[in-house]
C-alpha cells in the first residue's frame, strides 16, 4: 500500500481563499475588518520567520495586520501594559504573544491577561476550559489544523479509535477535547506511557506531536490508517544540510498507512491559515455577528 499524500499546502491556500471570502463579507455587510496583533519579543530567528509569514497572510486575508515588536529585556509590565492596551483597541479582534517568550518574562501571567475573546491563540485558561467543558470556544489553532486535514480523509470521525501522542497544551491535550467534539474515541498517550506501538497499532487515526525525529516507526501503524504528523524537527545531515523531518518515519508509514501528512508541507501550513480563521470568528463574535461559515 501507498499512503495518498495529504496535501496541507493546497488544503491551507483553500482556507485562507475561503477566510479572504468571508473578511470581504463581513466588511461589506457590516463594515467590519477583522484584525490581528502580533507581539514578538526579541529578535529569535525562527519566531521572526513565523512573524512574518503570519503577517503576509493576515494582509492577504483583507484583515488588518498590527506588529508589535520588543526588545529581548522588555519588563514584565510594559509588555502586560501592551497586551491591555490591545485588549482595549477596537481595531484589534485576535491578540498572539509568539511563543516561547524570553525567560525573564511570565509565560503564563502574559497569556492569563489577554482578553479571552481576543485569545485567538486559544491557550488562556478560559478557553482552555471551555473547549475541555465542550463549549464554543477560540481553540489552539494547530490542532484545529489536524482535525481539518483528518476531515479531507474521513467526513466523519465519529467512532473511529484515534490515539494522540503527546499531551502539551498547545497540541496534544486540546486536540483530544476537539477529537472528543468530533465523536471519535481518544486515547493520549505520553513519555510514561508503556507499549505505545502496540496501542498505535490499534488506531485508525494517529496524531504525532512529540518532538523526537522519526520516533512513530512504520510497523506501529495499523494497515490503512491516516497519520498527523506534527512534529517539525530539523537534523544535520553528514553533508552539514539542515533537513526537516516529523515525528513519524515518513517513508516506513507511507507504506502502510492510507493517507498521511508529509513534514514540511503539512500540518505546519495549517497553523496560520487557522490563527485567520479564529481572528475572523473571533471578531464576528465581538461584533455580535453570526460566526461566519469557516
Ligand atoms: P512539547 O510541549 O515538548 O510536548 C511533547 C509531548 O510529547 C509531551 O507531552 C511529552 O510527554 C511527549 N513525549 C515526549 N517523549 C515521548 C515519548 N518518547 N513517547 C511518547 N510521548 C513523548 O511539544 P509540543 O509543543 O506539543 O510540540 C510537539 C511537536 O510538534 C514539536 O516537534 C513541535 O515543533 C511541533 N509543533 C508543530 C506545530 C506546527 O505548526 N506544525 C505547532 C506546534 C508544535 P510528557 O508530557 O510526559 O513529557
Amino acid at each position: 500500500m501507498t499512503a495518498r499524500i495529504i496535501d496541507g499546502k493546497l488544503i491551507a491556500s483553500e482556507l485562507r481563499a475561503r477566510v479572504g471570502v468571508e473578511v470581504a463579507r463581513v466588511r461589506r455587510e457590516h463594515g467590519l475588518t477583522p484584525g490581528l496583533a502580533v507581539v514578538l519579543v526579541g529578535s529569535d530567528p525562527a519566531s521572526q520567520v513565523y512573524v512574518r509569514s503570519k503577517h503576509k497572510q493576515t494582509q492577504a486575508a483583507g484583515m488588518a495586520s498590527f506588529e508589535h515588536v520588543l526588545p529581548a529585556d522588555v519588563g514584565q509590565s510594559e509588555l502586560l501594559a501592551l497586551i491591555s492596551r490591545l485588549n482595549q483597541d477596537p481595531a484589534v479582534h485576535g491578540i498572539l504573544v509568539q511563543l516561547p517568550l524570553p525567560k525573564s518574562l511570565a509565560t503564563e501571567a502574559v497569556i492569563n491577561a489577554i482578553d479571552p475573546a481576543k485569545d485567538v491563540d486559544g491557550l488562556h485558561p478560559n478557553n482552555a476550559g471551555r473547549l475541555a467543558g465542550g463549549f464554543a470556544a477560540l481553540s489552539p489553532c494547530t490542532p484545529l489544523g489536524c482535525i481539518i486535514l483528518s476531515k479531507t480523509v474521513h467526513a466523519s470521525l465519529e467512532g473511529m479509535n484515534a490515539i494522540v501522542i503527546g499531551r502539551s497544551n498547545l497540541v496534544g491535550r486540546p486536540l483530544v477535547q476537539l477529537l472528543l467534539n468530533e465523536n471519535a474515541t481518544v486515547t493520549i498517550a505520553h513519555s510514561r506511557s508503556r507499549d505505545l506501538p502496540q496501542i498505535c497499532a490499534r488506531a485508525d487515526l494517529v496524531y504525532a506531536a512529540v518532538g523526537k525525529p522519526e520516533m512513530v516507526r512504520g510497523d506501529w501503524i495499523k494497515p490503512g490508517a491516516t497519520v498527523i504528523d506534527v512534529g517539525i524537527n530539523r537534523l544535520i545531515e553528514a553533508d552539514g544540510k539542515a533537513r526537516l523531518v516529523g515525528d513519524v518515519a515518513f517513508a516506513e508509514a507511507s507504506r502502510v498507512a492510507g493517507a498521511i501528512t508529509p513534514v514540511p508541507g503539512g500540518v505546519g501550513q495549517m497553523t496560520v491559515a487557522c490563527l485567520l480563521v479564529n481572528t475572523l470568528r473571533a471578531a464576528c463574535a465581538i461584533a455580535g455577528l453570526p460566526r461566519p461559515a469557516v
